[in-house]
């Protein structure tokens, strides 16, 4: 018989405690201030039981985690993938707090999703899913307390029947409740594709900040859903060259730049890459993340950069659209090759800003234009990066560390000031 090595699951919440324990050494937090910080607020967990199309009764775990709500209310998204565990969502709710606070936001973090792989399920019983863990969920989320947003295989159209079910359930419509939403509802302009478009306004502020020309340099894409495909084509439209791109079916590669608003429209009308045929040789996705290129934006899931393969990654830059795509023991190999890692904090922080946005809108009535949105995330971003530059260079850090040194600060500050209760 032979024995077929299993490959370790690298746990996310224990690398976001690394990550964070490695900031509050730099901050000189003080012990019980870090337990704090290490620990969410509240664990809310549910079994949400869906009637399937064949007539059998089907329970769906489901999770939301509030971190920390020190700066204002809690926000994150909601993910709806197989992977999904109480680990998982822990982790991210976490990063959430610290990319609110960097960004200079009135939110804490959360974040939620439901074990389920959206794909299996008709329209009918997704939509049952979704309405029943908003009324399991009907006394965490609020427009005060606790705003989701979309994440992983959610969008507009969850967003939608969350805000229904809500405002259904507590007898007033209530627009606020959930950022993402359609725009006739309440929405903003802007919002699908502000988590790309901030991806690709960081990426050419890193350039800047490096003094190295964007026009043709070469980009892999791994992951090409919102954010993904959205960074994509934006970077495309802003001269950079992508020569790979790929989603959980495989990807393509073609050095001299793939067909990017081609894939974006066959994807538009396919639901996936998969079956594109366009100018391009097929790479699957480790072969992406190693391949030659110049700058690696991972867009798809958490604990893709490892030890595994960063010392064969060629990218002088990574910038994580993805949420902790990286490990602590892969980052350590880069930072020895001196590959720069724009972390996931700042890089996919305009999904958040924009939901801000979408949420001010909502509470003043009151809507703005696009390219005022655009222009206004914009300002935010790179202000942030110019605070996070000037950390890396005066005080010699990571732009991981730089960035945590920004969002841990000021969530440590908030709990300071605020104080112990009782
Ligand atoms: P999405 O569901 O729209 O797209 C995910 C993409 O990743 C799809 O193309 C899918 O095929 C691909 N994928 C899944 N597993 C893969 C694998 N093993 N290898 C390669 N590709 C794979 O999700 P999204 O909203 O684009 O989110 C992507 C990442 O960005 C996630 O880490 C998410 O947490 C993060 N993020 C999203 C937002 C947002 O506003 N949507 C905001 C901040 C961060």
């Amino acid at each position: 018989m032979t024995l077929v090595k299993e490959p370790v699951r690298i746990s996310p919440l224990a690398a976001a405690r690394e990550q964070l324990a490695k900031c509050a050494d730099i901050l000189g937090i003080d012990a019980g201030l870090r337990e704090r910080l290490a620990y969410p607020d509240r664990v809310i967990q549910t079994h949400s039981p869906v009637r399937m199309d064949d007539g059998r009764i089907r329970m769906f775990p489901g999770y939301r985690v509030q971190h920390n709500n020190a700066l204002g209310p809690y926000k994150g998204g909601l993910r709806f993938h197989p992977q999904v565990d109480l680990d998982e969502v822990t982790a991210l709710a976490m990063l959430m707090t610290w990319k609110c606070a960097l960004v200079g936001l009135p939110f804490g973090g959360a974040k939620g999703g439901i074990t389920v792989d959206p794909r299996k399920l008709s329209l009918r019983e997704l939509e049952s899913l979704t309405r029943r863990f908003t009324s399991d969920m009907v006394t965490v989320f609020d427009p005060k307390k606790d705003i989701p947003a979309p994440d992983m295989q959610t969008g507009p159209r969850e967003m939608a029947w969350i805000m229904d079910t809500w405002s259904v359930n507590m007898g007033y419509a209530a627009p606020g409740v959930v950022t993402g939403k359609p725009i006739a509802i309440g929405g903003s302009l802007g919002r699908v594709e502000a988590t790309g478009r901030g991806v690709v306004i960081v990426l050419l502020e890193l350039l800047r900040f490096k003094g190295v020309p964007h026009k043709g340099a070469r980009m892999a894409v791994q992951g090409f859903g919102n954010v993904g495909s959205t960074a994509a084509l934006l970077a495309h439209q802003s001269g950079f060259k992508v020569v790979a791109a790929s989603d959980q079916y495989g990807g393509f590669y073609n050095p001299d730049g793939l067909d990017i608003p081609g894939m974006v429209k066959f994807t538009q009308a396919h639901g996936s890459l998969q079956g594109y045929d366009g100018d391009a040789d097929p790479m699957d996705n480790e072969a992406l993340l190693v391949c030659d290129c110049d700058i690696l934006i991972p867009a798809a899931l958490e604990n893709q950069i490892t030890q595994e393969n960063a010392e064969r990654i060629k990218a002088a830059y990574i910038v994580e659209a993805a949420n902790a795509p990286t490990t602590p023991a892969g980052e350590a190999i880069l930072e020895r090759k001196d590959v720069i890692i724009v972390p996931d904090i700042l890089a996919n922080a305009g999904g958040v800003v924009v939901s801000y946005f979408e949420w001010v809108q909502g509470l003043s009535e009151l809507f703005w234009t696009e390219d005022e949105v655009n222009q206004r995330l914009r300002e935010i971003l790179e202000r942030a990066f110019d605070s996070v530059a000037n950390l890396v260079t005066t005080r010699d850090l990571s732009f991981r560390m730089g960035a945590y040194s920004l969002g841990v600060g000021r969530v440590t500050e908030a709990l300071r000031l605020r104080g112990l209760y009782p």
